[in-house]
């Protein structure tokens, strides 16, 4: 087969990989000057600077955490981000530490009991949104200090507008462990994800053409190719005939500063509602404080209303958009030559690990059983 992969992000460079492995060519476009779409790293002065915001790699699959150490070494990066209200500091996600620094309680009954009381006003209530969902999780003083101005920031809604199932991502536990993450395995790739991306596409059978937007010559495209694997919008590709998803979109601040070490951690919430951005992130900690000692380079993460022509960061995984998402997934059923994948092909708020699966699921089907759609 002679496969067009639109898109060289974590879900493009898979599919190109297990295809060439299976035999067949790949050509794949990017319309960015560079590979690797959002998890792309850029070396400047020896740190590996995060380009488009964090990323972490964690995962529970012991599939996709064998398949990416296939293309990479992994260091041994735990993600344990503070919170900045106002100048208090804060640990994340919610345990012992962030009890104690919020309330004085030293064991953890004591800090049940006090959740407990915190909680009292959702007791027996249905929960509609993400304010009445944090509320039931973690209570009010949390809610008010570490989620209410983060969240509102971060997403442009109102708290009692959005969806609960996003503050259902972050653990809360009652042991001193500020691991951000539940998960198996966690780590960053040494040398970069750039890198990483570069070893999946190294194939004869791949040929890789950046600044190429599939816009451009669409019907060329859909002429040449037995099969489009696209990773970008959905709404786009169907020229929004159906309407508009929401996406939100991000500005970063990227700056060089001449001392050792700004922040003492990769990663600081401002979790208030005046800071205009969400968070700082110190690059050189992702690595253990590697590069020049006298230097760092930190960035600050702004939210960013989204409209055409915006990078579209995230999707907005409400009823409205996924009501619209499933209305263009079955116009995508009736079209056998493309094939959508990856966050935004999905309209799903994937991690990258997600992302992997999803195209070995993918080529699991297509290569082993001979389907064509999942
Ligand atoms: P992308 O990386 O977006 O790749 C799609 C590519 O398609 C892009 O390069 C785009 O330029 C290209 N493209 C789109 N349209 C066209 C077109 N018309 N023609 C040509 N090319 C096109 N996940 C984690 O697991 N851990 C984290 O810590 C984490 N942190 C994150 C932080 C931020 C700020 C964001 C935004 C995401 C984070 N994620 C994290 C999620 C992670 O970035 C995604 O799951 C993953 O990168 C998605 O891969 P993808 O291939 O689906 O999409
Ligand atoms: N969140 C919060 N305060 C924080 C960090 C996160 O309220 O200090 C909430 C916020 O609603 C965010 C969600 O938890 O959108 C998920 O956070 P995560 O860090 O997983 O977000 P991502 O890295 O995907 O932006």
């Amino acid at each position: 087969m002679n496969y067009l992969v639109v898109g060289a992000g974590l879900f493009g460079a898979t599919f190109a990989h297990e295809a060439a492995k299976n035999g067949h060519n790949v050509t794949v476009i990017e319309k960015r000057d560079h590979l690797a779409g959002n998890v792309y790293t850029k070396e400047v002065d020896g740190i590996q600077v995060h380009q488009y915001g964090a990323h972490i790699f964690h995962t529970s699959n012991e599939r996709v955490w064998k398949y990416v150490n296939q293309f990479a070494k992994f260091n041994r990066y735990t993600n344990s981000p503070i919170a900045n209200f106002h100048g208090e500091i804060y640990n994340l996600p919610f345990n012992m530490n962030t009890f104690h620094q919020m309330w004085g309680v030293e064991t953890p009954k004591q800090a049940m009991d006090k959740l407990k009381e915190q909680r009292a006003e959702m007791a027996g209530r249905e929960i509609h949104n993400l304010e009445e969902q944090a509320i039931s999780l973690v209570g009010r003083d949390i809610y008010e200090k570490l989620i209410k101005g983060y969240t509102e920031k971060q997403w442009g809604k109102k708290t009692t507008d959005l969806p609960a199932f996003i503050i259902k991502r972050l653990p809360v536990r009652f042991v001193y462990d500020n691991n951000y993450f539940n998960d198996d395995y966690q780590g960053i790739p040494i040398g970069g994800y750039t890198n990483l991306v570069k070893q999946m596409l190294a194939s004869d059978q791949i040929k890789l053409q950046l600044n190429t937007n599939f816009f451009d010559q669409k019907d060329k495209y859909l002429e040449q190719y037995d099969q489009v694997i696209f990773t970008g919008m959905i709404d786009e590709f169907y020229q929004y005939q159906l309407g508009e998803l929401e996406y939100r979109s991000l500005k970063f601040e990227t700056e060089e500063l001449a001392i050792g070490n700004y922040q003492g951690n990769a990663v600081v919430n401002y979790t208030d509602s005046q800071t205009p951005y969400t968070r700082v992130i110190e690059h050189k900690h992702f690595e253990f404080g590697q590069g020049d000692e006298n230097k760092t380079i930190i960035t600050k993460e702004y939210p960013a209303n989204w409209k055409q022509g915006d990078e579209p960061y995230y999707p907005v995984n409400d009823q409205r958009n996924n009501d619209l998402f499933a209305k263009y997934q079955e116009l995508a059923k009736k079209d056998k030559q493309v094939i959508f994948g990856g966050r935004l092909g999905q309209y799903k708020y994937y991690n990258m690990d997600q992302v992997i699966q999803q195209a070995l699921l993918l080529t699991d089907s297509l290569f082993s059983s001979g389907e064509t759609k999942i």
